[in-house]
């Protein structure tokens, strides 16, 4: 006989049913807003190095909890950390966080739609939605996004920095993508997605939408603020545009300067790469296996992190990233680069004339510097003017400032490359909307009546004033697009 929903919570929050670590607990696959219902999973070890994680205490004891619980949410979380960070460990490789061995989580930091990663710790929160309550931490896609930006940060440290709309963009890119990469570990999700999608993986599924929960909780307050169906889509038509060109906001439908918006041109390609590859390696091009595509998703994570690791930090990041892509994909398979080329000269993020040369540009290289490891050149900090944002002296900015190995770029709307613009002129941009979009705390730096005030808003960077001068500093990378 069927238990019903009263005697399943019962029997799943008594803490005398717990069986300790070996046993298992209920967990989403992905988001809680995509329809799927809980699996069982091992119980994660988050002690376990590297990439270590702590809770505050008291923590529950592992056990098969229902959906609804505090219990179930620590363990979806927990699960979902635990499998991610494992899957980028080994492929980074990384022995620690950039916070040290052990990255804190808070589940629940009171009311926000949103999520925020800050150098101290993971951060979620609970908000109002029109299905009732919803917590950022109880999604797999949101959880794996935010660990997504301390593996990055933990990869390649200059990126938290940099005065640039590319670079800001690719982090929240590369967090969605570590969303994307963490649930295709999954069995099961990797079965249901190549059902749900009759092996054409780059179309709409559950996978491609993230953070669905979320996405409805924050449309109901800012209807055009996110996507029909979920917080953000991989699978999208956005093209590249020079950020510089860009509004520095627009509703979901268009893309803007902001960070979240632009991601999008970065993760649509990801993801249309994925889709691309698997056909190609695939034995039955029509009916991929789950199989096929492990290893396809695991290879090309590969080729991305190899790629950050080479690529120095320059103003246009995203054909950078791009042309070392296609550079250093050959040596996984040699189908790999033509795929990446026509996936990235179709979203404009390299120009016909970089695509084509990249490989040769290596090659002419080979043995001067093509495979330098750029993860601990410092960027050069430049005073840019700052009377506009209401300060009295020049703001001391870090620019995407690094020397370059290749010149990469992306295409105009006329297919013309995009000679890069100057790191300075990038950075003046950059804070020019921080500014305009209110993200910036004064933190006390300037006169009060010249600053300009944007209420109660997350603010991803501050002030800070150091032997007389001025410093922008980031704070925080955060998920959503809320108000709060
Ligand atoms: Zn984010």
């Amino acid at each position: 006989m069927a238990k019903s929903k009263k005697q399943i919570r019962r029997r799943s929050t008594a803490k005398k049913s717990s069986t300790g670590i070996g046993a298992a607990v209920n967990a989403w696959e992905d988001d809680p807003g995509s329809g799927a219902t809980p699996i069982t999973r091992p119980v994660p070890d988050l002690a376990k190095k590297p990439l270590a994680f702590s809770f505050p205490k008291p923590t529950p004891p592992p056990d098969q909890y229902h959906p609804g619980t505090s219990q179930f949410r620590f363990w979806t979380a927990a699960e979902a950390l635990r499998r991610g960070a494992d899957f980028w460990a080994s492929r980074v490789p990384l022995s620690n966080w950039e916070v040290g061995s052990t990255l804190k989580v808070i589940l629940d930091e009171g009311v926000d739609l949103n999520a925020f990663y800050d150098r101290k710790a993971l951060n979620f929160f609970h908000g109002p939605s029109p299905s009732g309550t919803v917590f950022s931490g109880e999604s797999p896609d949101i959880v794996c996004h935010e660990m997504g930006h301390a593996i990055l940060d933990s990869l390649k440290p200059q990126l938290w920095g940099a005065a640039s709309d590319e670079v800001a963009a690719f982090h929240e890119s590369f967090a969605d993508i570590s969303a994307i990469l963490s649930a295709i570990q999954l069995p099961s999700l990797r079965d249901a997605i190549l059902k749900d999608t009759g092996g054409h993986f780059y179309s709409n599924s559950r996978l491609s939408r993230l953070a669905e929960q979320l996405g409805a909780a924050i449309r109901a307050q800012q209807p055009d603020a996110v996507d029909r169906d979920c917080l953000r889509n991989a699978v999208n038509s956005f093209l590249y545009q020079d950020p510089i060109d860009l509004p520095p906001a627009a509703p979901a439908s268009q893309l803007s300067s902001e960070p979240h918006s632009f991601s999008r041109v970065f993760t649509g390609a990801f993801y249309e790469a994925l889709g691309s590859l698997l056909a190609v390696v695939a034995s039955d091009p029509s009916h991929p296996t789950e199989q096929e595509l492990l290893s396809t998703a695991n290879n090309l994570a590969g080729v991305l992190i190899t790629a950050i690791k080479q690529a120095p930090v320059v103003a246009n990041w995203y054909a950078q990233v791009a042309g070392n892509m296609v550079q250093v994909a050959g040596a996984v398979n040699k189908d790999y680069p033509a795929v990446l080329k026509g996936v990235f000269v179709r979203r404009s993020i390299l120009s016909l004339q970089s695509a084509t040369s990249v490989q040769s540009l290596q090659r002419s290289m080979t043995g001067v510097s093509a495979a330098q490891d750029w993860s601990a050149e410092p960027l050069a900090k430049v005073a840019i003017p700052a009377s506009h944002y209401g300060l009295d002296q020049p703001l001391i900015v870090e620019t995407a400032s690094h020397a370059r190995t290749f010149l990469a770029t992306s295409a105009a709307p006329d297919a013309s490359p995009i000679q890069p613009v100057n790191a300075i002129s990038v950075a003046q941009a950059f804070v020019d909307d921080l500014f305009g979009r209110g993200r910036v705390d004064y933190a006390g730096v300037g006169r009060p009546d010249a600053r300009i005030e944007h209420g109660r808003r997350l603010r991803s960077h501050r002030l800070v004033e150091r032997a007389k001068t001025i410093h922008l500093e980031r704070t925080l990378f955060d998920c959503g697009l809320c108000r709060h």
